[in-house]
C-alpha cells in the first residue's frame, strides 16, 4: 500500500545484484513511466464530469460533480494469460518470501489479529481461493507490501495505528495487488524471470543448481525493491479492489479514508517514519476522493 525502498541501503550491499539490476530495473520503471503518462486527471474537472453523467456522482464532501475514477477496472476479470501458472506464481512467491525474512525481523505479535481480519477480507476478494500468508516485520516505519503466491506483509508500526477496519483495508488493498498480479507483471516485465521461468516450472525440490539460480533471482528481486514498486494506475486499482473487498467482507470502508488521513498526518509531524512513501506517493488526497466517490457509490447501490 505504501510502497517505498527503505531497506535498499543495507541490501544493496548485496553487490552480484547490481549489475542485473540497474538493466532490469531501468526497464521496469520506464515502462512504468509510460503507463502514468497515458493516465487521466479524475478529480477536480467538474465539466467534463458533467458530460458525463451517467458514470458520475456527487461527491458529498467537496459538493462537486466527480466521473468515475474506477470505470477501467469495473468488471475485470484477473487470469493467469500472459502470465505464470499460479502454481508457478506460489513458488516464486516462496521464494521471495524466503529472501524477505533474511533481510527483515519477523515476529508473531498481533498475529492472530492479523490472520482473522486477513483472511475475512481474502474470502471476499476476487482471489478467495489462494492461500494467503499475513506476515509481521517488527519495524518502526509504517508499511506494507505483498508478494506474488499471496505472501502479504505488514509492519508492527502501521499494525499498532490502525483500527480494523483500517487494518482490513491496509491489507484488503494489499490482497487487491495479488489478485491484479501486478508485482508478477513488474517483474516478469523487469527480465528478471525470462531466464529462469522454464526452471521454475521444472523445480520440484528444493536442492540443485536449478533452485540456487531461483534463489539468486529472488534475491535481486527483493533487493531491487520490484515488490513496493506500484505506478499510480496500479495504486487506484488495488483501492478500488480494496475498497469493494472491504465492504463484502463486512467492514466499514470510512476505514480506508481515516487510514489514508492517520498516515498523512504521520507525514506531517514524522515524515522519516514514512520514508520515501510521498515522494512516491503525492496523492493521497485524490485517493481519499476516489473512495468518497466508491463509498457513495454503493450506498446509492444499497438503497435503490
Ligand atoms: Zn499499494
Amino acid at each position: 500500500m505504501f510502497p517505498h525502498l527503505r531497506n535498499h541501503h543495507r541490501l544493496l550491499s548485496i553487490a552480484f545484484a547490481l549489475s542485473l539490476l540497474l538493466a532490469s530495473l531501468s526497464t521496469a520503471t520506464a515502462q512504468k513511466r509510460q503507463t502514468e503518462k497515458s493516465e487521466i486527471p479524475t478529480v477536480g474537472d467538474p465539466i467534463s464530469a458533467a458530460l458525463s453523467l451517467g458514470s458520475s456522482i456527487i461527491n458529498s464532501a467537496t459538493g462537486l460533480i466527480q466521473s468515475d475514477p474506477y470505470s477501467q477496472f469495473r468488471g475485470e476479470r484477473y487470469t493467469t494469460a500472459g502470465l505464470l501458472s499460479e502454481r508457478d506464481e506460489i513458488k516464486l512467491g516462496n521464494q521471495l518470501d524466503v529472501e524477505i525474512r533474511k533481510k527483515s525481523e519477523i515476529t508473531t505479535e498481533g498475529q492472530e489479529r492479523v490472520n482473522r481480519i486477513g483472511n475475512r477480507v481474502a474470502r471476499a476478494s476476487l482471489r478467495p481461493n489462494m492461500v494467503y500468508r499475513f506476515h509481521i516485520i517488527r519495524d518502526r516505519e509504517v508499511n506494507a507490501y505483498s508478494a506474488p503466491g499471496g505472501h502479504v506483509y505488514i509492519t508492527t508500526a502501521l499494525l499498532a495505528m490502525a483500527n480494523d477496519d483500517e487494518l482490513a483495508s491496509v491489507l484488503s488493498h494489499e490482497i487487491g495487488h495479488v489478485v491484479a498480479r501486478h508485482s508478477l507483471k513488474t517483474i516478469q516485465q523487469s527480465q528478471f524471470l525470462g531466464g529462469i521461468a522454464d526452471l521454475i516450472g521444472s523445480v520440484t525440490g528444493v536442492a540443485g543448481q536449478e533452485a540456487g539460480e531461483i534463489g539468486k533471482a529472488a534475491a535481486s528481486i527483493v533487493a531491487g525493491g520490484l515488490l513496493a514498486s506500484h505506478n499510480r494506475e496500479e495504486e487506484r486499482e488495488a483501492d478500488f479492489l480494496g475498497v469493494n473487498g472491504m465492504v463484502r467482507a463486512g467492514f466499514n470502508p470510512q476505514g480506508m479514508i481515516t487510514m489514508f488521513q492517520k498516515i498523512q498526518r504521520v507525514s506531517q509531524t514524522n515524515p522519516d517514519l514514512l520514508g520515501s512513501l510521498f515522494s512516491d506517493h503525492p496523492d493521497v488526497q485524490e485517493r481519499i476522493a476516489n473512495t468518497r466517490y466508491e463509498i457513495n457509490r454503493l450506498r446509492g447501490r444499497g438503497q435503490s
